[in-house]
């Protein structure tokens, strides 16, 4: 398994603005925020991919999406709305090879994507 950048943000070896964490779970924010609230839910567990996750994972997935719409509310935009990405491997853009969940606020999406 690679090493990459968040496992550094994990272990503390490298800086970052830390929004949430519990034994599973940190949240920071995005280094280039693409939107006034740009953070990014990881999993403490290293998997590099979507396409690597599988039924073990499953739980901690769904954690992920609940810890990000918890934070959501916790912060008072979750009524006004937002929007949670994962990226998977080149055509989805992912960059960092440790699975994260985007969670955008505070603009208007648009859709499709880019
Ligand atoms: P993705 O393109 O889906 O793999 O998303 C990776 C995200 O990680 C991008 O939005 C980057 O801006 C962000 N990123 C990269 N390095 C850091 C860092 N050191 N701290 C916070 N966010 C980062």
């Amino acid at each position: 398994m690679t090493d990459t950048i968040f496992d550094k943000i994990i272990r503390r070896e490298i800086p970052a603005d830390i929004v949430y964490e519990d034994e599973e779970i940190l949240a920071f924010r995005d280094i280039a925020p693409a939107a006034p609230v740009h953070v990014l839910f990881i999993p403490r567990k290293a998997i590099a991919t979507l396409n690597d996750a599988n039924e073990a994972d499953a739980t901690l997935i769904g954690k992920l999406v609940l810890a990000a719409t918890r934070w959501a509310k916790s912060q008072g935009f979750a009524d006004d709305g937002y929007r949670v990405v994962m990226n998977c491997n080149k055509d989805g853009g992912q960059t960092v090879f440790h699975i994260h969940l985007h969670l955008l606020a505070g603009r208007q999406m648009h859709w499709p994507p880019g």
